[in-house]
Order: structure tokens, then sequence, then C-alpha cells
């Protein structure tokens, strides 16, 4: 059969991957041993390397949990340490200083760590075999040895060779067994001597005769008995290169010594001598015993597992709601419902809105034009050659013959087709566009996983970078021919007349919410009229201003001065702001034959125009095409390229999503085991039968 072991312990490293519970524990053999007693050349020689940390006042300070797997069709034998991602070693001596490394990074005062270093050798010469390497037992303690050393050592070898584990207990030929300290510490858990192995090492040490004795010793009577080895690495091979490099196999040449020593010996290791001899026969016995204990312990680590299954089962139910859940679906499904919430954007942001925020836009663009242009102090020629009879005898009218105003308005119809309304549209727009996937983003599942969030804000970057570019250019030829002479129709300047009422009612709005928020700033309204009226003496000539001002002035600070200019500003706005209303309510500017007295209409419905042309533009070049690349470029970077490891990492970004799939994969990994299990027990249960009719 010999198959159990294999089973059992790839079943083990299954366990372990979903951090498996103390209850879970497979039976091992505990190796214990007392300080060169040959307890690494036994472990050597069943590998068939030097691996183990050498050196005269090396101990090995962490158990090594050794995993031997037998890979029959390999030739490469090689290491692995799981926990520490090294990948695989094929250099020996390269795991001996790993091993090494890892012993001396326990600190020394803690002496021991129970911690223990996991490593799996696979070799199509080593049996299936999970050992258990352990400090070796010390008799005396060095001088810079801590006193509570040994102490530290019995208790760990303790823990570990509790039941189910074999024990397998080192003692070297050339000292009295009963000054052994591993079969004493094996007599204190296994008294009826039920799962030791004695291994009687250095047999070539003492005459053939007493060690023979000592393999069928009454005294400490082992049900597994005892082997007698000869361990050592025969001086012509341990030197020889080929064998120095920790590559080759030392197996055989330890046989071939070994045997020539026992076969010297007929009469006390012959077949007819009842001894059990040789490390060839000790790797059997070890995976015959080995075999034995994991099918006795089946039915205990079948339940043990059973009872891991239903409590991760009861969890999943009840936190989990039994909801399934894969890395993979949880991707596919959160890209899902962020495409069907962009879809749900896209049908309720379209050309109307992009309508909007132009408009909006270039209304700014406007009321700055105007203000540059047309309301700045003094502003006595806005309200040049008023008709006498006009009852809205403030309001400007300006004068025809003079040239001053045509040229005023063609130059400001030409700021603002020229100010390079392609570039500012486009990027008004794809500003838009990115910040409203970044609101998706955030009220999406991705908002937890900053990998898909990076990845979300660059494909929508990439695909409006690359568009804006020509989109701009060409849309600054669409509205080209605007650069020229407008025609207005009567229907065009009344639009313009009643939007741009609405644009000055809001800025007014602005300004005067701004001049009460200076208040409150400054301190009340008597405060704020003093220093502006300061301000306005200064203005008018009536004060000289002692040097800048920069330190005060007028018994005012500077930062009060700097708040009082703002409010004198914002007031003169407020007036010309008033005054504009009026002047655009006025008959006058009902008739576009006066467009040089309203500029205000007379822009705004070129900032019209432009817009239509922008929004009939940007709709068709920039949201369809965006629109239409967006989600493909989302499946790209978030589906097909991604590898199982990005999936993965990426699903377990949110702790609740890990958590959600840890239990998952707890569930499935259990029942899988557990499934394994049983059909193992059948097969055990059915060579039970077929061996005892036979
Ligand atoms: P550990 O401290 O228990 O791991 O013991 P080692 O395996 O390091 O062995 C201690 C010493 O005993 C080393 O010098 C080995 O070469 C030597 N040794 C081990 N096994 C044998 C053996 O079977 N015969 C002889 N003659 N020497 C051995």
């Amino acid at each position: 059969m010999m198959m159990l072991t294999k089973k059992m312990i790839e079943i083990r490293s299954l366990l372990q991957t979903v951090g498996q519970s103390d209850t879970l524990t497979l039976p091992s053999i505990v190796v214990i041993g007392s300080q060169s007693s040959g307890k690494s050349s036994v472990l050597e020689a069943i590998v068939g390397h030097e691996f183990l940390p050498k050196g005269s006042n090396m101990v090995t300070r962490r158990p090594i949990e050794l995993t031997l797997v037998n890979t029959p069709n390999a030739h490469a034998e090689y290491g692995e340490f799981p926990a520490l991602g090294l990948g695989k070693i094929t250099d020996f001596s390269q795991i001996q200083r790993t091993l090494t490394d890892l012993n001396l990074a326990v600190p020394a005062k803690d002496c021991v760590s129970d911690d223990p270093i996991q490593l799996r050798i696979h070799s199509p010469n080593v049996p299936d075999l999970s050992l258990i390497d352990l400090p070796g037992y010390i008799q005396v303690t060095g001088r810079d040895q801590p006193m509570e050393l040994k102490e530290k050592i019995t208790e760990l070898c303790e823990k570990y060779i509790q039941p189910p584990n074999v024990i397998l207990a080192i003692s070297a030929a050339d000292v009295d067994l009963a000054n052994s300290t591993a079969l004493r510490a094996s007599r204190k858990v296994d008294p009826r001597g039920e799962r030791t192995i004695g291994v009687i090492t250095k047999m070539d040490l003492v005459d053939p005769e007493r060690g023979a004795s000592l393999l069928s010793d009454k005294k400490y009577a082992l049900r597994l008995g005892y082997v007698g080895v000869v361990c050592r690495v025969p001086p012509t091979v341990g030197t020889s290169k080929l064998f120095n490099r920790g590559n080759g196999n030392i197996s055989n040449a330890i046989a071939k010594n070994e045997n020539a020593y026992f076969s010297a010996h007929p009469v006390e290791f012959g077949p007819e001598s009842h001894v059990d001899v040789g490390t060839k026969n000790l790797r059997k016995k070890l995976m015959y015993v080995l075999e034995q204990t994991m099918a006795a312990s089946l039915k205990t680590t079948s339940e043990a597992i059973s009872r891991e299954l239903s409590e991760t089962t009861y969890e999943f139910k009840v936190k989990y709601n039994d909801r399934p859940l894969s890395a993979e679906s949880y991707l596919a499904e959160s890209l899902d419902s962020f495409k069907h919430s962009f879809k749900g954007f896209t049908e309720h942001f379209g050309r109307a809105e992009v309508r909007e925020l132009l408009k909006h836009e270039l209304d700014q663009q406007v009321l700055n034009l105007l203000a540059q242009r047309y309301w700045n102090r003094p502003f006595e020629d806005l309200s040049q050659s008023l008709p006498e009879t006009d009852p809205l005898s403030e309001l400007p009218k300006a004068n025809m013959e003079n040239p001053i105003w045509q040229i005023k308005l063609d130059s400001s119809q030409a700021s603002l087709t020229k100010l390079g309304v392609g570039r500012l549209a486009t990027s008004v727009v794809a500003s838009a566009l990115q910040a409203h996937v970044d609101h998706l983003t955030s009220n999406s599942r991705f908002a937890a996983h900053p990998f898909a969030r990076k990845a979300i804000t660059e494909a929508s970057t990439t695909i409006l970078r690359d568009l804006s570019y020509d989109i701009s250019d060409e849309l600054e030829i669409c509205i080209k021919p605007y650069k020229y002479r407008i025609e207005l129709e009567d229907n065009e300047w009344a639009k313009g007349r009643e939007n741009v009422t609405n644009v000055l009612k809001d800025e007014l709005r602005v300004c005067e919410a701004a001049a009460k928020n200076l208040e409150t700033q400054i301190g009340g309204r008597k405060k704020l009229r003093d220093v502006m009226g300061f301000i306005d003496r200064v203005r008018s000539g009536k004060v000289v201003l002692e040097g800048d001002g920069v330190g005060g002035a007028g018994g005012f600070s500077s930062a009060l001065l700097r708040k009082g200019r703002e409010a004198v500003f914002l007031r003169d706005r407020v007036d010309v702001l008033k005054m504009r209303l009026l002047a655009v309510k006025s008959k006058q500017c009902a008739n576009k034959q006066n467009k040089y007295y309203c500029p205000e209409v007379f822009l705004d419905a070129v900032a019209d125009k432009l817009t239509t042309t922008a929004d009939l533009f940007l709709e068709a070049e920039l949201l369809s095409k965006f629109y239409y690349a967006f989600p493909r470029e989302l499946d790209s970077r978030l589906g097909r390229s991604l590898s199982q490891t990005d999936v993965e990492r990426f699903a377990r970004e949110d702790p609740k999503i890990r958590r959600h799939l840890d239990v998952v994969r707890r569930k499935e990994l259990l029942e899988h085991v557990l499934k394994e299990m049983e059909a193992l027990r059948q097969l055990e249960a059915r060579e039970k039968r077929y061996t005892s009719r036979s």
C-alpha cells in the first residue's frame, strides 16, 4: 500500500494553506537525541544529503518540520521552504546555509524557539515521510549557554513527542543506554514503548557482540524495536569533490560503508541474528510505522476535519448567508455593476448637459470681457450722449458717429471667438467626464480597491487625453466662421437678451452675497462703511496716503484695507451690473440694430452660437466615442489582462471580501480533504478485510 502517508502529507500541506488548526495535525516522526548522538547523521542518511546546520557550537534552535516527498518520475532533487517563498533550491549547501541563518535568527537570550521551520524535500530517492528534527538534548551547559537552555530544550521536545507522533529515539552505541536522554524522554510519554523506534548509531565504535546485545535490549524493550546504523559518511567520499558540493547523493556511499561493516560480522548481524541493522532498513521501518500510525489516526483526523468543516459551514451560513463567492466572480460582478452605473450616467449626460456646461463657461468669459472692455472705470463713456427724453436717462447710449464703439464691439467679438474655444470646450467637457467617472468609482464597490480605482482612472484619462488632442483642433476649425462678421437673426438676439439678463442677475447675486460676506468678516456695516469711505477718499485724491500703505493707513490695518478695497470693488461692480441690467431691459436693447449700445446681448448671442457648434461637435466626437471606448478599456484593464494572482489580490484588498473568500476557500478545501479522507478510510478498510481473509 504505502500511499497513505503520501496522501496524508498532501492533505496536510493543503490544510496548512488554510491555517490549519491544532486539531488537524497529522502524525509525524519526531527525532530526539542528545548532542553528538549522531542525530543529524541519521537524518542526512535518510535524505541522502548533508543539509543540516553543523558546527561544534551550533545548536538547532528551532524545530525543523521536514517533509520528504517521493517524486518517482522526477530526476531533480530539491528543497523548498514554503513559508519563505524562496522557490526550489537544488543546492543542498544552500539549504544548509538557510537553516543555519534561520537558527541564528533566534535571539541567544531566547535559547530556543518553538516556531517550526518548514522544509520540504522532493526527490526520487527519499521515501514519503514527515519528520520533525528537534534541538539535541544537551548534557552539560556550556559556559556561553544560559542555564535554562537545557530545560527549554526538554520542554520543547516534550511538546512534540506527544501522541499520535512516533518517537525516533537516537542513542549512540558507545554510550550506556541507561544514560540515553532520548530513551529516558520517550519512556516518560510512552512508558510501554509502543510508539518509539530506537536507533543505535555509531555501531562501528563498539565491538559487534556488545552492539548486537544493544539491539535486542530487554531492559528498554520497544515494541517497534531497535535499528543499528553506521551513518558516518566514509572519509574517502566525504572529502571527494563530487560529494562536497552538497549535490551528490550520499545514501549509497553510506549504505556501502554500513554493509561492509555489518556483513563483516555475520554472526552478530546476519540474517540468523534477528537484529535489525542498516539505514535502508531504518527507512523501511519508518515508512511502515508512519503508514500504520497514519492509518490508525485516520478516524480521529477525519472527525477533527469534519468538526472543523461544520464550524466553517456554520460560519458561512450565519455570516455570509451561504452566498458563494470567488475572486473572479467578485471582480466580474463589480465590473458589471460599475459598467451598468456608467451606462446609466451616459443616458443622463448628453448634448443638453454639455451645452449647459459650455454655455456657463462662455458666460463667464463674456462677463470677463465686458468687465475688461466696457465696465471698467471710468465708465462715464457708457453714459455718453444720453438722449434727454429717455426716461432711463442714466443709461448708456453709444454714439454711432464715434467709431470707438464699433471697434470695441468688434474686438470683443474677436477676443471671444479667438480665446481658444476648441481647447477650452474640450477640456471643460473632458474634465466633467473625468469627475463623473471618479464620482461613480467612489460610489462603487471599487471604492475599497486602490488597484482598481487606479486602473479605472487611468482608463478614462488615457482615452480622454487621446481623444481631446484631435478634437480641440477640429472644433477650433468648426468655429472658424464666427471669427468674422456675424449676422444675428432677430430670434437669436431675443434669446441672447433673455439669457444675458439671467447671467447678469446671477452675477449680481454673487457680488451681493460676497459683499455681505465681507461685511460679516469685517465686523459690521459701520466699520465696513468707514474703511470704504477712507478708500474712496484716497481714490478721489482727497486723502494722500503716506508711504505705500502696506502697514495700514488712516487708522485701518492693512488686512482691513485689503478687505475694504475688495468691498469697494464689489460695490462698484454691483452698481455697474444694476445699471447694465436696466440697459439690457431697456427698449433700445430689444432691437439688434442697437448692438453697439448693448454689447452684453451681442456677445451672449455670439457665445450661444459658439456653444451650439461646440456641443454638437463634442457630443459626436467626444461623448459618443468615450462612451464606446471606456467600458471596453475597463474590460481590458480589469478583465482579460489580469492574471489569477492579480484577481485574487484585487479581491483581497477589501477586508470584508477577504474574510468571505477565506471562509469559502476553507470550506471548499475542508470538503475536499474530508472526501479524500473518506476514500482513504474505505481503501484502508478494504485492505484490512483482504489481509485478514488471506
Ligand atoms: P548530532 O549532534 O546528534 O546531530 O550528531 P552528528 O550527526 O553531528 O554526529 C556527531 C559526530 O559523530 C560526528 O562527528 C559524526 O561524524 C559522528 N558520527 C555520526 N554517526 C557515526 C557513526 O555511525 N559512526 C561513527 N564512527 N561516527 C559517527
